[in-house]
C-alpha cells in the first residue's frame, strides 16, 4: 500500500483512530524549509476539542490493547521496528526538510530511535513481576506491572523522530495508549510514524498524534483521562510541565536543557580534542541537548586549542529565522560583555541558499562564568572557551 505521509502534506494535521484529521479549529502555523528560508507548509494547531477527541479514542482503545497478551503487543513492535528500518531514508528526508540537519545526521537520529524500539520488543521479559515467599507468617508478596491507561508525550524540535521513539514504543509495549504532541516546528515525521504504526498492525487509537502549541499541551496536562506525561524540551517548559502535571495528579517525567562542558587538560592530544569539539559543538548546528557549548582549557593550552578549533564543520541551517535571531543576539551579548570573538558565524551564506537560516561556526575565547553566553543554553553553533589554571578550578565552574 503506498504511504500517504512518506512526503509531508501541505497541511499537517492530527492522527486519531488511525486516520488523518485536519483539526476542528482554524488555527494554523507555518512550517519552514530552513535551508531555503521559506514557508514550506502549514501545521494545524489543535483546539481543546481535538485533544478531547484524541483522548477519547486513546481511552477506548487502551482497554483492549492493554489486555492483549504481552507477546502479541511485542510482535506489533517487531513489525514496526522493521518498517522504521526499511524507511530510514524517507524518515531522514522528512527530518532534514523541516529540521535542517544534514541527511547523514538525520539517518543517525532514526538509528537511535530504532534502538529504543528494539528495547521495547523485549517487553515480555521487561514486564516480569517478582514474588517474595513467606515474608510474614504465611504471607507472600508479589508485584505485577500494569498499564496506566492513556499516556502522552510532548517532544522538542531537535529530534523529531528519536525523542518520540524514546517514549511511544515503550509506553505502547507496556499496554498503554499514547498521544504524541510533537514540536510544531517539524511536525511531519509524526504522521509518517503513525502510518508505520498502523501498517505494523497497531489498533486504531493506541497511537494518536495531536499537533499544536501551548493550547494542546495544556489540554493534555489538564485532561482527567491522561494518566502520565513525558516531556523533553527546554528547562523552563520542563518545569512548567512537571508542576502542571503534578497539580493535575499525573505521573510526569520532564527532561530539560543543558550546558555541557568539556575539560581539556594540558597534556591532552589537542588535535583529538579539537576534532571532538568540532563535532560536539557544531554538529547539527549545535541544536543538540548534548552539544558541548563550553570548552574549559586548563593551563597554557588555550591558545593552541583555539587555533585548532578555528576550522569549519559541515553544518545544516538553524531551524527557524526566529531561532537564528535568538542565537545572533547571544553572539552580540558575548561581544558586549567582553569575550573575544575568534570566529563570527553571523552573515554566513551558503551559495544558492542565500535566504536559508544558516549561521557559521562561532567561537568565543576568554569567556567568564558571569557572562550570559556562559550561563544560558544558546542551542546553536557557538562554542565558548573558558581559561582556567587548574583542574580543580575547572570542576568548580
Ligand atoms: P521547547 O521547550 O520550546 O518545546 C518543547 C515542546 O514543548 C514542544 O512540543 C513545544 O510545542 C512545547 N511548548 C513550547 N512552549 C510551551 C509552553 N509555553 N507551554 C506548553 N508547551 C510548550 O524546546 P525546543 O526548542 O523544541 O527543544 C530544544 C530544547 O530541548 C533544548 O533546551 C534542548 O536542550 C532540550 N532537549 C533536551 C533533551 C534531553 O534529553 N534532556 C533532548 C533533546 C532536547
Amino acid at each position: 500500500m503506498p504511504y500517504q505521509y512518506i512526503n509531508a502534506p501541505e497541511l499537517i494535521g492530527h492522527w486519531i483512530d488511525n486516520e488523518f484529521h485536519p483539526g476542528a479549529g482554524d488555527q494554523r502555523k507555518p512550517v519552514f524549509d530552513p535551508a531555503l528560508g521559506k514557508v514550506a507548509r502549514h501545521v494545524s494547531l489543535a483546539a481543546r476539542g481535538d485533544v478531547d477527541a484524541a483522548v477519547a479514542s486513546a481511552l477506548a482503545a487502551q482497554v483492549k490493547w492493554g489486555s492483549l497478551a504481552v507477546q502479541r503487543r511485542a510482535r506489533v513492535l517487531f513489525k514496526f521496528r522493521d518498517l522504521v528500518e526499511r524507511h530510514t531514508d524517507e524518515l531522514a528526508r522528512l527530518i532534514t526538510r523541516e529540521h535542517g540537519k544534514t541527511f547523514p545526521d538525520a539517518k543517525g537520529e532514526v538509528q537511535r530511535g530504532l534502538e529504543v524500539i528494539e528495547f521495547a520488543c523485549g517487553i515480555p521479559q521487561l514486564l516480569k513481576g517478582e514474588h517474595s515467599d513467606n515474608v510474614g507468617g504465611g504471607i507472600s508478596n508479589w508485584n505485577q506491572r500494569m498499564p496506566l491507561g492513556v499516556t502522552a508525550g510532548i517532544t522538542p524540535f531537535n529530534f523529531p523522530v528519536m525523542v518520540p521513539m524514546w517514549m511511544a514504543p515503550v509506553a505502547i509495549a507496556c499496554g498503554n495508549s499514547f498521544i504524541l504532541k510533537p514540536s510544531e516546528r517539524d511536525p511531519s515525521p509524526s504522521l509518517f510514524l503513525a502510518e508505520l504504526f498502523r501498517e505494523a498492525g497497531l489498533p486504531a487509537g493506541v497511537f494518536n498524534v495531536i499537533q499544536g502549541d501551548k493550547t494542546a499541551v495544556d489540554a493534555l496536562l489538564e485532561h482527567p483521562d491522561v494518566q502520565a506525561v513525558s516531556f523533553v524540551g527546554s528547562t523552563p517548559i520542563a518545569k512548567y510541565i512537571y508542576e502542571t502535571s503534578a497539580k493535575h495528579g499525573k505521573r510526569s517525567q520532564a527532561l530539560g536543557g543543558a550546558k555541557n562542558h568539556m575539560v581539556v587538560m594540558p597534556d591532552a592530544d589537542l588535535d583529538q580534542a579539537a576534532d571532538a569539539l568540532i563535532g560536539a559543538a557544531y554538529g547539527s548546528a549545535g541544536e543538540r541537548c548534548m552539544a558541548i557549548s563550553v570548552a574549559v582549557a586548563v593551563g597554557d593550552i588555550a591558545d593552541d586549542l583555539v587555533a585548532k578549533v578555528k576550522a569549519r564543520a559541515e553544518m545544516g541551517p538553524i531551524v527557524t529565522a526566529e531561532a537564528k535571531a535568538r542565537i545572533e543576539s547571544y553572539i552580540a551579548s558575548g561581544v558586549e560583555e567582553g569575550a573575544t570573538l575568534v570566529m563570527d558565524g553571523r552573515n554566513f551564506k551558503v551559495p544558492g541558499r542565500e535566504d536559508g537560516y544558516f549561521l557559521g561556526a562561532t567561537l568565543f575565547d576568554d569567556v567568564k562564568p558571569d557572562m550570559k553566553i556562559y550561563k544560558e543554553e544558546i542551542f546553536g553553533p557557538v562554542l565558548t572557551v573558558v581559561r582556567v589554571d587548574t583542574f580543580a578550578e575547572a570542576v568548580q565552574l
